[in-house]
């Protein structure tokens, strides 16, 4: 990249596909993936994900809405869809509409569904998420006489090693399931649950975050088999000296201690690379970490690369990504913003274009 545009976000299908069949290899033979493509492949980009994990050994995709199902069917893409989130019954018709299973917890709502024709329901059972899905498991049986193609539930804490909550909510849902018919698709596990403990998978796993290499629990993701699909790169735009006391950005939050040049790289928070990161991020210039110095502006990030730079305007500049040996991680930005990767990626505005590359 030199400076044909501000900033980038290149995607490396090859790296979901692997991701896939990493999360394939966890799991025994008979178990299938969802690849979950919610929010634009998690900011990654919706239908070239869905491709991807596909070729990867995906058999089935999952959404949150029922217009992210019927993109998917606009992209081309056929097989199973499973849109996950709540739907208004213009959106159960919309959602079934597009040959896409729903999910059901109430009477109202398989009732709506069961008079759509061709609609395929999931039941859920929530079993502590405390969000969607019904507590009763009395209704949720109930609910299974319809057009029912599985049942499920949801992890509330699958990330957060060593927890409670996960073990009773798998007990739970093992009980609920326990003598289901057969036909039935059993499923609960998300990326970290996969990872976490194999009695969870049942018969399909809905995995998001690990696909695109991201880690759920938050550390370096090659620490679990698995390589971040997403890099973001812009360059340097300008370069300037300043003297000890000059003011970079907004509110002068920054000033130069000591004589410095400081490079001007054009991303911000109009891009999704947020305010918050103001002072405290790195990114990498010539193989090289520099702090980033001053507010972060919409258009605009300040970049100090010392007294005596070995750098120049055109320069790639990497956000999240590697330089030679210099390496910075989704995870490592979130922890600086005091959230999660998946926010880091998600975050990322439409006014960064994405590239796929197979
Ligand atoms: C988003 C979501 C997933 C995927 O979770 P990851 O942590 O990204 O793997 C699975 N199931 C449901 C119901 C979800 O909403």
């Amino acid at each position: 990249m030199s400076g044909a545009e501000r900033a980038l976000a290149s995607i490396d299908e090859g790296a979901i596909e692997r991701n896939c069949r990493r999360l394939l290899d966890l799991t025994d033979g008979s178990v299938e993936l969802c690849a979950v493509v919610k929010a634009d492949g998690y900011g990654h980009g919706a239908a070239a994900a869905a491709a991807a994990a596909l070729r990867g050994g995906a058999t089935w995709l999952a959404v949150a809405t029922a217009g992210e199902a019927v993109a998917l069917r606009d992209e081309g893409l056929d097989g199973r869809v499973l849109v996950m989130g709540a739907l208004t019954n213009a959106d159960l018709e919309a959602a079934v509409g597009a040959d896409a299973d729903v999910v059901v917890w109430t009477r109202e709502l398989a009732q709506a569904a069961s008079r759509l024709r061709g609609a395929r329901m999931h039941v859920k059972l929530d079993t502590g998420m405390g969000r969607l899905g019904t507590k009763d498991a009395e209704l949720a049986r109930a609910l299974l006489d319809g057009p029912v193609a599985g049942v499920m539930t949801h992890f509330a804490t699958a990330d957060e090693e060593g927890d409670e909550l996960f073990g009773e909510q798998l007990e739970r849902f093992g009980d609920f399931v326990a003598g289901l018919d057969e036909e039935l698709v059993v499923h609960a596990a998300n990326s970290a649950a996969t990872f976490r403990d194999p009695a969870a998978h049942f018969d399909m796993v809905r995995c998001g975050i690990a696909i695109y290499g991201l880690d759920p629990f938050g550390s370096d993701p090659s620490e679990r088999g698995i390589e971040p699909a997403l890099r973001l790169d812009s360059w340097v735009a300008a370069l300037r000296r300043f003297e000890a006391g000059d003011g970079a950005g907004y509110g002068r939050r920054w000033r130069a201690p000591e004589p410095t040049w400081v490079a001007t790289v054009p991303i911000g928070y109009g891009d999704g690379w947020r305010r918050g990161l103001s002072n405290d991020c790195d990114v990498l210039i010539g193989g090289r970490r520099h702090p980033v110095v001053g507010t972060v502006s919409m258009d605009n990030i300040t970049v100090d690369v010392g007294p005596e730079p070995a750098v120049a305007v055109g320069d790639p500049v990497t956000l999240i990504g590697s330089q030679g040996e210099e390496r910075i991680l989704a995870e490592e930005v979130a922890r600086r913003l005091g959230t999660i990767n998946y926010e880091v990626t998600c975050g990322l505005s439409p006014r960064v274009r994405r590239l796929h590359r197979r």
